[in-house]
């Protein structure tokens, strides 16, 4: 029996959603994001696809067909905290609604087809993002992915069984359709665009030390606050990205001891940067410490900067965006991360379907697209997987 896109959507729907809020809550190797795994693997044998996994938490589901190097599409599962229902699943969903429309077709691949899901694409639960696919790539060893922690201290290399992946040996060709995370596609009145560039972009933690102390009996003049050199911090962050035309933002801060009536001895925050190009990420974030560094000297108190990740510029394979883009797909830059960056960097052809997103907004309950759009997606992938994997 075959399983609409529609159907699929709403079987996974309830997993990880929160009743209270709407958003969704799958962090990699939870239980949550282990049932949409699971509800994965049933769809794909629904389908008799060949399920092959390595010990990173990533899966590839194969249609076997035909000989020579493999084309890949496919995308994530995980959520970030609070996220929406579309950034991941829907390319997942539609990689599946696709195998569907190429059968119904009568399309015989003269090639491999793989349906990939790989693992913490949003880093929302180990410190960094595009992990799955960063050491499905070979982007990143495992030696140092296996010390990676979570917020409770648990170490990546406690979750999954770690070694060596292969997963990737016969790709030659990544197609990965997401959910837009903008206005682009409704300002340009178009249902499915083509991705020609990810942003540089990387996270950065702000270490900021003074000394705890008594909110009543510590006289203002007397206090080495922290949280008052993390507060022009972020101002400082938003204004510069603002001036520039970048993006900064901090949205995760720690502050110890954390109680009311006390002035506290740290605060710790990350600072997500991104920009057109890397000297103006490079002086986005150097601006920012600059800043942070010099309200310290005033407030008596201590800044480290951290870099937990960079991720350089990506620009995907121009000849493949636009042979996706044919006659009438924009072909648009993004400011969000995606593991087909990761594959393209390290070495395989990628290219990107996005699918228009009223709202604008990612990585919230707000995002969604419409059912009509999300088809459309489904048959722009059919027809670019069958472009690909030739076959009759
Ligand atoms: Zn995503």
């Amino acid at each position: 029996m075959q399983v609409t896109f529609e159907q699929m959507w709403t079987d996974l729907a309830p997993v990880g959603r929160s009743a209270t809020t709407g958003g969704y809550h799958r962090q990699p190797f939870t239980a949550a994001e282990r049932e949409a795994h699971a509800w994965f693997l049933e769809e794909c044998a629904r389908r008799d696809l060949r399920v092959e996994s390595d010990g990173f938490g990533n899966v590839i589901a194969w249609w076997d067909a035909g000989s020579g190097p493999a084309v890949l599409t496919g995308s994530h599962l995980d959520s970030v905290r609070e996220g929406g229902a579309y950034d991941g699943p829907l390319g997942v969903v539609s990689a599946l609604a696709a195998v569907d429309v190429l059968r119904d077709r009568g399309f015989v691949p003269s090639r491999p087809i793989g349906v990939g899901v790989f693992a913490e694409e949003e880093g929302s639960r180990f410190p960094l993002a595009c992990l799955g696919s960063r050491l499905a790539s070979g982007r990143l060893d495992w030696a140092s992915a296996r010390e990676l922690r979570d917020r409770e201290g648990v170490a990546f290399g406690d979750v999954v069984e770690g070694g060596t992946s292969d997963l990737l040996r016969d790709v030659d060709v990544y197609v990965e359709l997401h959910v837009e995370q903008g206005r682009d596609l409704v300002d340009r009145g178009a249902a499915v665009g083509v991705a020609s560039a990810i942003w540089p972009h990387g996270r950065y933690r702000f270490d900021m030390t003074g000394a705890a102390d008594h909110a009543g009996t510590t006289r203002m003049e007397d206090r080495r606050d922290p949280m008052l050199t993390y507060a022009m911090t972020v101002l400082a962050a938003n204004k510069q990205a603002r001036v520039s035309g970048q993006r900064a933002t901090f949205g995760r801060v720690d502050v110890d001891p954390g109680s009311t009536n006390g002035i506290p001895s740290t605060v710790t925050a990350w600072m997500d940067a991104r920009a057109s190009d890397e000297p103006a990420l490079e002086a986005l974030v150097g601006d920012v410490t600059r800043l942070a560094t010099e309200r310290a000297q005033r407030d008596g108190t201590m800044v480290a900067v951290i870099a937990e990740s960079a991720t350089p510029e990506v620009r995907f394979d121009a000849a493949l965006a636009r042979r996706l883009a044919g006659a009438d797909r924009p072909v648009i830059p993004t400011a969000a991360g995606h593991d087909a960056g990761i594959l393209q960097t390290a070495g395989i052809p990628t290219a990107m379907l996005f699918v228009r997103n009223p709202t604008g907004v990612s990585h919230s309950p707000e995002e969604h697209a419409e059912t009509a759009d999300c088809l459309a997606g489904v048959e722009a992938l059919a027809d670019v997987l069958a472009d690909l994997a030739g076959g009759s």
